[in-house]
C-alpha cells in the first residue's frame, strides 16, 4: 500500500515580512483636565472608569443605600436599575 501521502504544507515560509511601520500617531495624550480623584469605577462593568463630574452632569449615577454609584454608560444605568442590590454590593 502506498502511504506516501505526506503533504508537507508549503514549506516555503515567506521569511520575515517588513511590516514594521512605525506609526507616527503613538502619542500619549495625557489629559491634564482629568483629575484621578474625579474617577470612579463603574460597578456594572468593573474596570471602566467613570468621570464623576461628567457622570454628575449627565445623570449617569444612582444613589443607593446612601452611596452614589457612577455608571459608565446608559446600558450600565439600566442594568443597575434592574438589580441595584447586586451591583451596589459589588462596588
Ligand atoms: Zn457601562
Amino acid at each position: 500500500m502506498c502511504t506516501n501521502h505526506n503533504h508537507d504544507e508549503a514549506t516555503d515560509t515567506p521569511g520575515t515580512a517588513p511590516d514594521r511601520a512605525d506609526s507616527p500617531h503613538h502619542t500619549h495624550a495625557a489629559r491634564p483636565d482629568r483629575d484621578p480623584s474625579d474617577l470612579a469605577e463603574c460597578p456594572v462593568m468593573p474596570g471602566n472608569m467613570v468621570s464623576k463630574s461628567e457622570a454628575d452632569a449627565d445623570g449617569m449615577y444612582r444613589d443607593y443605600n446612601g452611596t452614589r454609584h457612577y455608571l459608565c454608560c446608559d446600558t450600565c444605568v439600566a442594568l443597575f436599575d434592574s438589580d441595584p442590590a447586586t451591583y451596589a454590593k459589588a462596588a
